[in-house]
C-alpha cells in the first residue's frame, strides 16, 4: 500500500517537473498530451500596460519598441497584449507607428482608457465616455481585441454601485474586463532605475536584471499558489507588466526565468479564454488583481498579494541589491494593540490578518503619503 502510494507520489512529482511545452513555446510534436495533463501546467500570458509609456532609464521610445519586439521574437513568444492609452498618442510623435510595429510582429491591442484616469476620481458616465474615446482610436485597427483594463486596476474601490454601472457599460459595449492575476509592480522598479539614472548614480545592470526576473517569477508563483487554493486548479494566468525599458532590456531573461520555473508562455488570446476572466468577484472593494479578489471572495487566509508590491519592500531590495546601499530601515513593529485607540486597534488587527497594511483595513497611513498598492501605476 505504502509502496503504491510512493509510486503515485513519484509519478505526480515527475509530471510536475517534466519540461512543459505548449503551442507557443515549441512545436506540438515535442509535447505529447499524454505526458503532461494540462491541468497541472503553469500557463502565463504577458501583457503590457500604459502604451505608449514615458521614457525610462535606458532607451528612446523607438529603441524600446524595437528591442521589446526583438526580445519577444527571439524568446519565441508569439503574442502578448498591449493595453493602449490613445490619449498619450500625439500626431507625428511616432507612437501610432510604434504600436503598429507591435501588431505587425503578431501582438494584440486592448483598451486601457483614453486618458488613464482613475475610476475613483470620476463618475461612471465620465469614465465610460473616456473608454469610448479610446475605442474610437482602437476599434477597427489590426490587432484590436475587445478587452478593457482598468487604469490602476481600480474598479471604483469601495463604490460597488459605480463598479456595477461601469461593468454594465463595458458589457453593453461588448468589452471584456481584461483582468490580471499576477502583479510584481514592475513599474516601480522602472521608476527607481530612472531616478537613479537621473541622479547620476551607477546602476548594476546584472543585479537589476536578476532582481527584475526574480521578482516577476516570484509574483507569478505567488498567484499560482493562491489560485490553486482559491479555485482548485491552475488557471491561465495573466501577468501585468508595463511597456518599460526594463521589459525591453530583460524580456529574454524574464521569459527564460519563467520557463526554467515551469511556466509555459501562452498567447493573450489563450489566457483570456479561461473562464476566470469572466468572473466578477463579489468583494466589498476592488482595486487590485483578479486573483486577490477571487481569493478574498473565497475567504482564503493569508496575504492575498505578493509582498514586493509593497513599495517599501521593493524600494529596500532595489537599494540593497542594485544600488549596493544599505537596505532601508525595516518596517517598525506594530504597537501593542492595548496602546491604540479602538479604531486603530481594529486596523492593526486587520493588517496583521492580511499579512501587511492594506487599504481594506482603513486609511491608516503607514507609508509617507504614497500608496503601497501595486495598482497605482497600472
Ligand atoms: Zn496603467
Amino acid at each position: 500500500m505504502s509502496a503504491l502510494r510512493s509510486l503515485l507520489v513519484l509519478a505526480a512529482l515527475a509530471s510536475f517537473v517534466l519540461p512543459i511545452r505548449g503551442p507557443v513555446d515549441a512545436p506540438r510534436h515535442q509535447a505529447p498530451k499524454a505526458v503532461r495533463p494540462p491541468v497541472a501546467a503553469k500557463r502565463i500570458a504577458l501583457t503590457f500596460d500604459d502604451v505608449p509609456r514615458a521614457p525610462g532609464a535606458f532607451y528612446t521610445k523607438e529603441e524600446r519598441t524595437t528591442r521589446l519586439i526583438a526580445g519577444l521574437r527571439d524568446a519565441g513568444v508569439a503574442q502578448v497584449a498591449l493595453f493602449v492609452n490613445p490619449g498619450r498618442i500625439a500626431a507625428g510623435d511616432g507612437a501610432a507607428e510604434r504600436i503598429a510595429a507591435y501588431v505587425a510582429a503578431g501582438h494584440v491591442l486592448g483598451d486601457h482608457s483614453f486618458s488613464h484616469h482613475d475610476l475613483s476620481s470620476m463618475s461612471a458616465d465620465a469614465f465610460l465616455a473616456d473608454v469610448d474615446k479610446a475605442e474610437a482610436w482602437l476599434k477597427g485597427r489590426p490587432g484590436y481585441r475587445p478587452w478593457f483594463r482598468f487604469p490602476g486596476l481600480n474598479q471604483g474601490g469601495r463604490d460597488q454601485a459605480k463598479r456595477r454601472m461601469v461593468h454594465d457599460g463595458l458589457a453593453a459595449r461588448q468589452l471584456m474586463v481584461a483582468g490580471v492575476t499576477i502583479d510584481g509592480s514592475d513599474w516601480y522598479m522602472e521608476r527607481l532605475a530612472l531616478d537613479a539614472r537621473q541622479a547620476g548614480k551607477p546602476i548594476d545592470d546584472d543585479a537589476l536584471r536578476d532582481l527584475y526576473v526574480e521578482t516577476m517569477v516570484q509574483s507569478a508563483d505567488f498567484s499560482d499558489a493562491l489560485m490553486r487554493k482559491a479555485i482548485g486548479r491552475p488557471p491561465a494566468q495573466v501577468i501585468l507588466l508595463h511597456e518599460t525599458d526594463l521589459a525591453a532590456r530583460y524580456i529574454g531573461a524574464l521569459v527564460d526565468g519563467l520557463r526554467r520555473d515551469g511556466w509555459v508562455i501562452v498567447t493573450a488570446d489563450a489566457a483570456f479564454a479561461d473562464p476566470i476572466y469572466h468572473r466578477e468577484p463579489n468583494v466589498p472593494s476592488d482595486n487590485g488583481t483578479l486573483s486577490e479578489a477571487i481569493a478574498w471572495e473565497k475567504g482564503i487566509a493569508g496575504p492575498l498579494w505578493y509582498e514586493r508590491t509593497d513599495l517599501k519592500v521593493a524600494g529596500a531590495l532595489f537599494e540593497a541589491r542594485v544600488m549596493h546601499q544599505p537596505a532601508l530601515a525595516a518596517m517598525p513593529a506594530p504597537k501593542p494593540v492595548a496602546l491604540l485607540s479602538r479604531a486603530s486597534a481594529r486596523r492593526w488587527k486587520c493588517a496583521a490578518r492580511h499579512g501587511r497594511w492594506h487599504r481594506r483595513c482603513g486609511e491608516f497611513a503607514f507609508t509617507t503619503g504614497q500608496s503601497m498598492h501595486s495598482g497605482i501605476a497600472s
